[in-house]
């Protein structure tokens, strides 16, 4: 069971007076938690079995708009509901909240009750029943990295997103000292996660002043998109507590280190490792090697479930460990795919690609359908590369703009075969609509450059 209360758990903790109140979420095409905090009483007595809300909730962006152009809802249609049904596996306790439990929900639809394609939580559930065809199974890790600033979400938001000062003053990549004075913060964000079920590995500081990240232990790869989404709401929430932001915003400034999110994969087959042969090289198997062609050949197709909004491509840049070319390496940091555990059982890929700003269940999909076309295609993978792969011309390129992450998206006829038209034609107009918003908007950096000297 991924969650750490049982339905009966629950239903004593309610009689008991111990739990009063149950979030009872989905997850949104930004990867946010969204949904409504039931009273526990009612939800044990009768809206586990479902409630409901808006279906505008998936067809919205990051300010709650109502673009046009998507052919799920639309003000034509009158944004009728969606039925938000608890998975109740997922059922957990929020230890950073008093007397809370939380449940995930699967969205489905109001009259057929069957699953709402471009929910990302089906999207992801669709590739792994594909790869579970194949006899597989996937076990994943995201890292969450994010800034801490030393001011709250709402003061910054009234100095008009001016006052960004980070937590700390300097670098302080693994930075035991630096890291302490965090600790306010960070350990109970550690702890809390702990409790509520989430198998929390360790935080470290990152490679810039205010950066951190958090390691969760791979999970089967539902569970892994879960705990992501869980934990990243839990640190927002357990940074606001303490009067500061945290944020997953990629690339905050352009001259600070940007903010990733790397994806650790492995397929599993009876609880055994498929990726590791003892006797091939580097205890690769043969599986892994064409599970890895998939995802590299395709990745400039599955750029935009990696990278979503325009901001996602302020962070591809040189000498900043956020990787530009879709190349493989042997634990060098500068490829978009790293090789980790080489010759060993826990022989993994880790895609590099990804910003702090992904959606978990849709880059896992994405790349999952890759490596899913890999495999079925037989696709022989490329040596690695070595050294500066930054400097490397012959490598190919993942798309630069979310303009040209659009576009290869919207022609991708393997992610149309492999998600669906109807999710492909969604998410291309998700995508679309990012950037009309990015160009109707006068931007800061234009102001000053052209103010007085244009
Ligand atoms: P890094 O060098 O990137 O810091 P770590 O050793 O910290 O690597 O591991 C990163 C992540 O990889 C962790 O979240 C860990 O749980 C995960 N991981 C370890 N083994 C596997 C595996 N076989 N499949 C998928 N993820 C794994």
């Amino acid at each position: 069971m991924p969650g750490n209360l049982t339905f009966d758990d629950l239903k004593s903790r309610v009689a008991d007076g111990t739990i009063d109140t149950v979030l009872t979420c989905i997850v949104d095409m930004q990867g946010r938690l969204m949904g409504k905090r039931f009273h526990a009483a009612n939800f044990v007595e009768t809206s586990y079995e479902e409630t409901h809300c808006c279906n505008y909730l998936l067809a919205t962006d990051l300010e709650m708009a109502t673009p046009d152009g998507f052919a799920s809802t639309s003000w034509q249609s009158g944004y009728g509901d969606y039925v938000m049904k608890p998975d109740l596996s997922t059922l957990r306790l929020v230890p950073w909240l008093e007397g809370t439990a939380m449940v995930i929900c699967d969205v489905l639809d109001h009259h057929t009750h069957q699953p709402v394609p471009h929910s990302p939580r089906a999207v992801l559930k669709k590739q792994i029943e594909r790869l579970k065809a194949l006899g597989f199974d996937a076990m994943m890790a995201t890292e969450l990295e994010f800034f801490l600033f030393a001011k709250s979400f709402d003061e910054i938001r009234k100095s008009g997103f001016r006052d960004l000062e980070p937590i700390s003053g300097y670098n302080e990549d693994y930075h035991i000292l630096q890291t302490t004075k965090e600790e306010a913060i960070m350990r109970p964000i550690r702890n809390h996660l702990y409790a509520a079920g989430i198998p929390i590995e360790n935080t470290k500081g990152e490679a810039e002043a205010g950066q951190e990240e958090l390691n969760i232990r791979y999970a089967a790869a539902l569970d892994c998109a879960d705990h992501h989404t869980i934990a990243k709401n839990a640190i927002k929430e357990i940074a606001w507590a303490q009067g500061h932001a945290a944020s997953f915003l990629p690339k905050w400034h352009h001259d600070r280190v940007g903010s990733s999110s790397h994806v650790h994969q492995s397929l599993w087959v009876d609880g055994k490792p498929a990726f590791y042969d003892a006797d091939a090289p580097l205890g690769m198997s043969k599986l892994m090697e064409h599970y890895m062609a998939g995802l590299i050949a395709y990745a400039p197709e599955y750029t935009y479930f990696l990278a979503p909004y325009v901001n996602s491509y302020k962070r591809f840049s040189k000498g900043t460990f956020a990787p530009t070319k879709t190349v493989w390496s042997v634990d060098n940091r500068t490829a978009g795919f790293r090789l980790c555990g080489d010759g060993t059982k826990g022989v993994r890929v880790e895609c590099r690609i990804g910003g702090s700003d992904l959606n978990p269940y849709l880059a896992q999909a994405a790349m999952l359908a890759a490596g899913i076309k890999g495999i079925e295609d037989q696709m022989s993978l490329a040596p690695a590369t070595k050294g500066d792969v930054y400097e490397d011309s012959a490598a190919a390129d993942i798309p630069q703009t979310l303009r040209a992450a659009t576009e290869t998206l919207r022609n991708s006829a393997f992610l149309r075969a492999a998600m669906g038209e109807d999710v492909i034609d969604h998410y291309t107009r998700a995508a679309e609509w990012e950037q009309e918003e990015f160009d109707r908007v006068v931007t800061d950096w234009e102001i000053a450059r052209g103010f007085e000297r244009a």
